[in-house]
């Protein structure tokens, strides 16, 4: 709990409702909105405890300012939480709850699908409030576009270590086949890469190993692998004190938010030479696409910007190397001088 009430103090708004008659119980974080609306998705997901729920979404929406800050978006974090405790029958009920819930917000918090929703949950969130983004009939799934970031930012850290963008036969080792782990295979193997994979989830493994000729390992295997790059692409905190010294990479780059336990395994990595393109900046290509509905960019922006990415990897790689900072430091001190930009 002492996170948590720690962590509330840097919030702009933290909302928890419940309608107990459906078996809804939802949160919704704001932790900025000093450039913007605070955007970021609804997360459907089973926790222990309503702590461990309001943890997760104050570090979820936290971190989206930090990405749409460093995306150069006018838009804030947010993040929103539908706790799922196995008690509702209709989903239905509990999305049309969850779009009331937003809607009460009145535009200072859009929501869009995340881990647990998709874009047509988000079509039934839509019959209660306008404040929603990544409809089918909108933007759609924004997991092709991550997976287009999370590609130039494996090519900006590429370049950085060995001078080239060009990843054929480089081995990357992939944790998470899903919506963006699939899609990140798809273009690397395009690339000519040469892909290890694993996943919890036999169907979505065995996919990526059909298609993309990959390797397949034990879930436990994948931070052991002899590869050029990891890329965590299913949950967060998997760079920790346990999995650090296990690595046998040059480079983590990957989708998942929170990768890093805590910040100090950040110089972890790079004491022991490991390249690490911060989470935030490097899977920002699904709201740089959602930007198509939010802020009626064409596609042709919006991909413009993803493929920026590259770019912005390698300027905080670069203002990491200058100031003798880790690069989830410098990542964050670009992104907070924009959010006092803003506010001055
Ligand atoms: P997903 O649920 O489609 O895929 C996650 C995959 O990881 C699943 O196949 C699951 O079986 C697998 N997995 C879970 N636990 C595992 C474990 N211990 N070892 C190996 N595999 C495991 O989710 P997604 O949409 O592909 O997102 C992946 C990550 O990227 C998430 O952390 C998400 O928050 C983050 N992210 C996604 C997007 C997006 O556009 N979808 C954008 C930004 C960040």
């Amino acid at each position: 709990m002492e996170v948590t009430e720690k962590l509330t103090k840097t919030h702009e708004q933290v909302l928890i409702a419940r309608d107990d008659a459906i078996g809804y119980h939802g949160i919704i974080a704001i932790h900025s909105t000093a450039l913007g609306p605070a955007v970021g998705g609804t997360r459907f997901w089973n926790y222990e405890s309503e702590a461990a729920a309001l943890t997760d979404a104050l570090r979820l929406s936290h971190g989206m300012t930090y990405k749409s800050a460093l995306a150069g978006l006018p838009l804030g974090g947010g993040k929103s939480i539908i706790i799922n405790d196995n008690s509702a029958r209709d989903r239905t009920a509990l999305l049309r709850a969850h779009g009331r819930f937003v809607d009460t917000l009145k535009g200072r918090y859009i929501t869009a699908e995340d881990v647990g929703t998709s874009p047509a949950d988000m079509e039934i969130v839509r019959l209660e409030t306008q404040h929603v983004g990544g409809l089918i009939s909108g933007s759609g799934d924004p997991s092709p576009h991550t997976a287009r970031g999370v590609f130039r930012a494996i090519q900006a850290s590429h370049q950085f270590l060995r001078r080239t963008d060009d990843l054929s036969g480089v081995t990357v080792a992939i944790q998470g086949c899903g919506n963006v782990g699939y899609n990140l295979a798809k273009l690397l193997h395009e690339a000519g890469a040469r892909l290890i994979v694993t996943d919890v989830n036999p169907e979505n493994l065995s996919r990526v190993v059909a298609e993309f000729a990959a390797k397949a390992v034990a879930p436990h295997e994948i931070f052991t692998m002899q590869a050029d790059v990891f890329a965590p692409c299913a949950l967060g905190g998997v760079i920790n004190d346990e999995t650090i010294p296990q690595l046998q990479v040059q480079i983590v780059a990957g989708a998942a938010n929170n990768q890093l336990l805590e910040e100090r395994h950040g110089a972890m990595l790079r004491d022991r030479n490991v390249l690490y393109a911060p989470d935030y900046v490097a899977n920002a290509g699904g709201v740089l696409n959602g930007c198509i509905e939010l802020l009626g960019w064409t596609p042709e922006q919006a991909l413009e910007k993803i493929n920026a990415i590259y770019d912005t990897v390698l300027h905080i790689f670069k203002s990491a190397k200058e100031q003798g900072i880790t690069t989830n430091e410098a990542a964050d001190r670009l992104a907070e001088e924009r959010l006092r930009n803003a506010v001055a």
